[in-house]
């Protein structure tokens, strides 16, 4: 589903699943895949938009748990796109992949990339877009944030009246609280998170971040 001319939206098709996004800017690119079985639907969806796999060039994960990232090879086999890695997601791999694995009790899915992200990646984008580190719901979460079209793709930090959960090896309240405190200052018209519904309109925004941090923040 498109958003705007750059950003598309693809729900999440229910459990250990994700929100898929692509960003069309000067390289295309896809934001966690999710589930493995959701491969197919997402193609004959993308492709509903005008984009076909082979249009996409990087896959990107705004964290590396398994609901995100299970379908990252599925999706390059299709599209040839290269699977790129955070190096906040390589020093906390550890906890992430395998301790929450083992959290859940589910075997471990090895994820593998091509390359590290370049610190320069984003440098011709015309998005202006820029990565924003935000650990809490886990070590290893960033968003993606485009300053011209002013929308932050925030993976399980904040969600519609809620936030990620901070029970899960890695994850920190006090982390999360401030990792929401600091995008909650950004200017966004949409917040498209890794979960549920997107939330669109400065204000809708705005007023979100308020009610997770007067109803929420408590009981983290
Ligand atoms: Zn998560
Ligand atoms: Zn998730």
């Amino acid at each position: 589903m498109k958003l705007t001319d750059n950003i598309y939206f693809y729900p999440e098709t229910g459990m250990l699943d994700a929100n898929t996004y692509v960003i069309k800017d000067e390289m295309n690119i896809l934001v966690d895949p999710g589930a493995s079985r959701k491969t197919p639907s997402l193609v004959r969806a993308m492709q509903k938009d005008g984009i076909k796999p082979e249009d996409i060039k990087i896959i990107l994960n705004t964290h590396l748990h398994l609901d995100h990232y299970e379908g990252c090879q599925d999706f390059k086999k299709l599209s040839g796109a290269r699977i790129l890695i955070h190096p906040k997601q390589e020093e906390f791999y550890d906890y992430s992949v395998n301790q929450v694995a083992q959290f859940f009790g589910m075997p471990v899915l090895e994820f593998k990339a091509d390359a590290q992200i370049e610190a320069d990646i984003f440098k011709n984008s015309p998005l202006g877009l820029e990565i924003v580190y935000a650990p809490g719901h886990s070590s290893d979460s960033i968003c993606f944030y485009s300053k011209k079209e002013k929308f932050l793709v925030c993976g399980d930090v904040i969600f519609q009246a809620n936030t990620g959960r901070v029970d899960f090896p890695g994850g920190s309240a006090a982390r999360l609280k401030q990792s929401i405190e600091e995008l909650s200052k950004m200017d966004i018209e949409y917040l498209l998170p890794g979960h549920m519904d997107i939330i669109a309109g400065a204000d809708n925004v705005k007023k979100n971040f308020q009610y997770v941090k007067n109803n929420v923040f408590e009981w983290l």
